[in-house]
């Protein structure tokens, strides 16, 4: 795909496939990382020896568990609950639970993986992981997410520490889930420690990690767009899905002086050509974050339209923050955003770009920012924040902030010069890739076989 295999990386993806049979995600994850690390092996045949890609990815372990809770009918209910612990080799476990009826064990298993490497970009101290449960927030109310979340948090809890795994937000956990879960895993433990991050300011949390994710993806895109000169000022974006991380890519795409012209949820996309200003983001927010209502209330109070079943892909910009889930951009949509003169597309999402797009976006070669080097500002900020609760202090939101730009822009630069040196330059899917993969597996060689 974004490069031809080595024999050795060849060989481990057929085992990966072999052992992990019908886990889709998970293969095109590992395949896009497998494909990028060609020039590395060549490189340094101690990994072939030290079997370094049949460990890294094989999860250092899975854990599994039923979580029975009651519904608001007093009917009981069963959802199965996961946490995929894939990599500890440079720090404790870290990342973010999914509540969403199309979680299974191979959904994680990528989500985990990716976020293996994308830890090891941020430049702090954390290993990889992932969970979350097939459980559907929506529709439900907030006592029914309650009680699934204790019960959920009731087994979770004896696999997690804050020096052992510390989950966070990801698709259907925000500040309401995390609240119910620190709760539950409190009056377990009888520990107030950081063993969750996104966590309400009042306990624990952190100024801008809310807005890391979204924030970041923004200044990954304005890095991208300095190495050709230009900024932010007057494009047009277009922004898919209207969760945590769309709405904060939108609120700094305002600040950089672009416009944003879409959003959209499961239903289909709203297009405001005159720009998603503040206060129409105000709306949003409240839309979203506390009525928990569709985006297509934005087209009738704003008089806009509503494409019903759409993505906002075909829609004319100069830059795409896909920011819902994964394989949203098909091939056909890479070439409609490519047809359009988007030349800037930063993933605020994980994986949200098939193989063929990514594939059309490399070979036009525009200023594409993959996901795992260009939504880390999220779980990067969620590494401040256990650094602030293990100094028991909070620091200033300027503080957080510019430490968050600070280390999006050295991911930039581990990843724009990784790909330099290792024969692809402009291409931030190999220099992400390779930046993430030493690192984590050269600490894996200094700890010995395990
Ligand atoms: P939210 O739950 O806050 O929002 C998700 C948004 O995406 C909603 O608008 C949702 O619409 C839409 N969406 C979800 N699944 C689908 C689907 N299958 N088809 C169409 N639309 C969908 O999640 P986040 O904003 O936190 O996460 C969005 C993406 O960003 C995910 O890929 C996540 O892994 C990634 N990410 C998040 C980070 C974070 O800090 N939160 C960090 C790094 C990456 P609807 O409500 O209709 O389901």
């Amino acid at each position: 795909m974004t490069a031809k295999m080595t024999s050795y990386a060849e060989r481990v993806f057929e085992l990966v496939k072999k052992r992990n049979p019908g886990e889709s995600e998970f293969h095109q994850a590992v395949e896009e990382v497998l494909g990028s690390l060609g020039p590395v092996l060549d490189k340094n045949p101690k990994y072939e020896k030290a079997r370094i890609l049949e460990r890294i990815t094989e999860p250092e372990r899975v854990i599994m568990f039923r979580v029975p809770w009651q519904d608001d009918k007093g009917e009981p209910q069963v959802n199965r609950g996961f946490r995929i612990e894939f990599s500890s080799a440079i720090g404790p476990y870290k990342g973010g639970l999914r509540l969403h009826p199309t979680v299974y064990l191979g959904l994680l298993k990528f989500l985990a993986f990716e976020q293996v490497f994308k830890n090891s970009l941020t430049t702090l101290p954390m290993g990889g992981g992932k969970g979350g449960s097939d459980f559907d927030p929506k529709g439900k109310s907030d006592n029914e997410v309650m009680r699934f979340c204790q019960s959920f948090m009731t087994e979770l809890c004896r696999h997690i520490g804050p020096d052992t795994d510390v989950p966070a937000g990801d698709i259907g956990v925000g500040g309401r889930e995390i609240g119910f879960m620190y709760g539950q895993y409190k009056r377990i433990r009888n520990e107030f420690t950081g063993v969750l991050t996104g966590k309400a300011l009042s306990w624990g949390g952190s100024l801008i990690r809310s807005e890391a994710t979204g924030y970041g993806a923004v200044y990954f895109a304005e890095e991208m767009l300095k190495t050709r000169n230009d900024s932010f000022k007057g494009k047009v974006c277009t922004v898919s899905g209207s969760g945590n991380v769309a709405q904060y890519t939108v609120e700094k795409l305002n600040q950089l002086g672009a416009k944003a012209v879409t959003l959209s949820d499961s239903g289909g996309f709203i297009h405001d050509p005159d720009g998603i200003d503040a206060e129409k983001l105000a709306f949003v927010m409240e839309l979203k974050n506390v009525k928990r209502g569709r985006i297509k209330e934005y087209a009738e109070k704003y008089k806009v339209k509503y494409y019903e079943g759409k993505n906002p892909w075909g829609v004319k910009c100069d830059a795409a923050f896909p920011s819902a889930t994964q394989n949203e951009i098909s091939g056909e949509d890479a070439q409609a955003l490519l047809d359009n003169g988007c030349f800037v597309v930063a993933e605020g999402a994980n994986m949200p770009t098939t193989p063929e797009g990514i594939d059309k976006f490399l070979k036009a070669k525009i200023l594409y920012g993959p996901g795992k080097a260009a939504n880390a500002g999220g779980v990067a900020t969620s590494g401040l924040e256990m650094s602030q609760n293990s100094l028991r202090l909070s620091w200033a939101r300027d503080e957080v902030d510019n430490r968050l730009k600070g280390i999006m822009q050295s991911i930039h630069k581990a990843a724009y010069e990784a790909a330099e040196e290792y024969g692809s330059p402009g291409n931030y899917v190999v220099g992400a890739n390779i930046a993430g993969f030493i690192k984590v597996a050269d600490a894996m060689l200094d700890q010995g076989l395990v």
